[in-house]
């Protein structure tokens, strides 16, 4: 049996450096946090062949003095003073004092500092962790290092090592982290000698987005600010039109940490559910603060995940922090939606039925003003008024208030935690071209033709007709030409006073029950929710055979359409998993089926309702994300016609 020895230092010096210098970005993120400790205003990353040829970091921070500068290269040497009860987290805040004699375990090392009063700096070159002297050198304020041939003593993991591009690309997104969690911090990052990021570091959130993420990512966020229960949540995400194709503009941040999290992901997607299109995804760049004892970061300083000790009020600051600001700023208007092919009159006359169940009672209280309206009289017997008051024995409407995390839309969480930042340049000209751009004083300002509708304090648009049967024009007293889709504003309309669900909905008692055949499994599903259809204004029981017999629907649906719609919520009520997911499906249905139709022929009474739905911003996009307007400037439109 061999005796036992005590491993000699420099071999245990490689063991342990596999730990904290795993690829070149890791050697880059320890020595750019070590910058940023020493008070750097401006970092300079420099890599070639993704780090495998050179890694190189400046700073302009507060240097070291050169009779310490051997000690700083040895384990656990620090400078950093810790208290006492930070001992607990030390693993966690990456302060070990294991980063520069890791490094210089496995690499060729030359560092180059002076502080600011110190007349001359001073040099030090090791390799494989042994220190030659340190001479003195002419330096600028500020730390340089410069790591040589990583892993030239350590062949296995030099074998492990990916392609050079999947390594500059690491770094990259590393940079891009680095640069976004620290705006106050100007940083440079420059690849094989091109300029890949430049930050202003002027302290702006704002500004280092712009700068690490692009200019058209920039310009689709908003500001947001929130949170409660301990956790403040802050930072920007896009409007709700401008969502993106995947989840990779997803950044999120806890206690200036990069991380990845679904259940952060999903609490910001909860927060557009509704107003974003199927198959987009919300981008942002958001900061979660809470007490460092709340979040327990994996003790591996290169993971990104971490847990949290109350997630539910993590779920919420976010998730509520979100839905505040979109319900406050809102969104702009790009494209029209695609024209719905459509009949060419609204069979019903009703549309003033699908307005909330009050201003219905009231109008019905005079009908002298209703017929000086000329608005037709409602179609059905409207049991409201004197038929048997079913809808007295209908439970009230449950709170839409969102589930639990748990209960919510589980696919969204089982999809993978989200793929991080790796597509640095996207769509950008090549770096060198690229103008460095300091601060944007306008993030979350307008884009032309895209313009937030916001709370009136204009004069009311004037309506200026209806073209294709779909689209009301209208004009503004600044000049402005707006479009409407006049199916998809009634739409969301009818969602949110839905959803809301102040009152029980009107009904219409069928003149002879309807038979409805839907199949066994379709029937006993309906039958099986007899209390939500009973909630949303049907009135059914079992026929036998597969059929429902349907007594009562809602006043504002087209009677004639029962079978139809009966079947759409079969379908809802089967995909929903859970009863949230079943009422919302159903919500959606009643909204589309309670709404005029494009093709259909509209009142200007109704037109000029929705109208003023939309000037006064309660209307932005129907709930399936498509926008309900679209703008168009004097500007932009003698841009057309060649006069401007
Ligand atoms: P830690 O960062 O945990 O203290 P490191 O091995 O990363 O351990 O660094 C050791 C020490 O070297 C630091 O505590 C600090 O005093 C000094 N040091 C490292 N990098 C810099 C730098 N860029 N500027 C000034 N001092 C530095
Ligand atoms: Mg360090």
């Amino acid at each position: 049996m061999p005796s036992i020895q005590q491993l000699p230092a420099h071999v245990a010096d490689r063991i342990a450096a596999g730990e904290v210098v795993e690829r070149p970005a890791s050697v880059v993120k320890e020595l750019v946090e070590n910058s940023i400790d020493a008070g750097a205003s401006a970092v300079a990353v420099e890599l070639r062949r993704g780090g495998m040829g050179l890694i190189r970091v400046t700073d302009n921070g507060c240097g070291i003095a050169p009779e310490e500068l051997p000690t700083a290269f040895l384990r656990h040497a620090t400078s950093k003073l810790r208290k006492p009860e930070d001992l607990g987290s030390i693993g966690t805040l990456g302060f070990r004092g294991e980063a520069l004699a890791a490094i210089s375990a496995v690499s060729r090392v030359e560092i180059r500092t002076r502080r600011r009063e110190d007349p001359m700096g001073a040099v030090l070159r090791l390799e494989g962790g042994a220190p030659g002297a340190v001479e003195e050198s002419g330096a600028p304020e500020g730390t340089a290092i410069l790591v040589r041939d990583l892993f030239f003593n350590t062949p296995a993991r030099l074998k492990f090592m990916k392609k050079d591009s999947a390594e500059t690309a690491a770094a990259a997104g590393l940079m891009q982290h680095l640069a976004l969690s620290h705006p106050e911090v100007s940083f440079k990052f420059i690849k094989d000698g091109a300029e890949a990021l430049h930050t202003p570091g002027d302290g702006r959130l704002d500004s280092a987005i712009y700068a690490a993420l692009g200019r058209d990512f920039a310009r689709s966020l908003i500001p947001v600010k929130g949170g409660g229960d301990g956790v403040a949540v802050s930072g920007f995400v896009t409007r709700p039109l401008q969502g993106r194709g995947s989840r990779g503009m997803q950044v999120f941040f806890v206690n200036g940490r990069f991380i990845k999290s679904q259940l952060l992901t999903a609490a910001l997607e909860e927060g557009y559910r509704n107003q974003i299109m199927k198959g987009r995804f919300p981008g942002c760049v958001l900061a979660v603060e809470m007490p460092a004892e709340a979040v327990d970061v994996n003790v591996h300083p290169a993971k990104t995940v971490v847990k949290f000790a109350r997630e539910k009020a993590v779920f919420d600051a976010v998730y509520y922090t979100v839905l505040d600001c979109l319900a406050e700023r809102g969104g702009p208007v790009p494209a029209p939606p695609p024209a719905e092919a459509g009949k060419t009159a609204n069979p019903r006359g009703d549309f003033f039925q699908s307005m909330d169940a009050r201003t219905y009672r009231e109008r019905e209280a005079k009908p002298a003003a209703r017929k000086a309206e000329g608005s037709p009289s409602p179609p059905a017997w409207n049991t409201e008024r004197g038929g048997p008051r079913l809808s007295d024995s209908v439970p009230p409407p449950k709170s839409w208030a969102p589930a639990p995390p748990e209960e919510r839309t589980p696919e969204r969480r089982e999809a993978g935690p989200p793929p991080g930042l790796g597509r640095p340049a996207e769509k950008r000209p090549p770096a060198r071209e690229r103008p460095f751009v300091p601060a944007i004083p306008q993030m979350g300002a307008e884009l032309p033709g895209q313009k937030t509708l916001e709370r009136p304090r204009e004069a009311p648009w004037r309506v200026a007709g209806e073209v294709l049967r779909t689209y009301i024009v209208c004009e503004s007293e600044d000049g402005c030409v707006f479009l409407i889709d006049k199916h998809a504003a009634h739409e969301r309309i009818n969602f949110d006073r839905m959803k809301a669900a102040l009152e029980p909905p009107m009904r219409q008692a069928l003149l002879t029950p309807a038979a409805v055949e839907l199949g066994r499994e379709d029937a006993s599903l309906l039958l099986e929710n007899l209390p939500l259809l009973e909630e949303f204004g049907f009135s059914c029981e079992d026929f036998g055979g597969g059929s429902v017999l349907v007594r009562e629907v809602p006043a504002d649906m087209d009677a004639a359409d029962v079978t139809a719609v009966l079947e759409e919520i079969a379908g809802k009520l089967r995909s929903g998993r859970s009863a949230e997911e079943r009422r919302e499906g159903l919500l959606h249905t009643m909204a589309c089926k309670a709404a005029i139709k494009g093709g259909w022929k509209s009142s200007p009474e109704e037109l000029r309702a929705l109208v003023e739905k939309v000037q006064s911003g309660e209307v932005k996009y129907c709930p399936h994300g498509r926008p309900v307007a679209v703008r168009l400037t004097k500007y932009e439109l003698e841009k057309m016609f060649k006069r401007a």
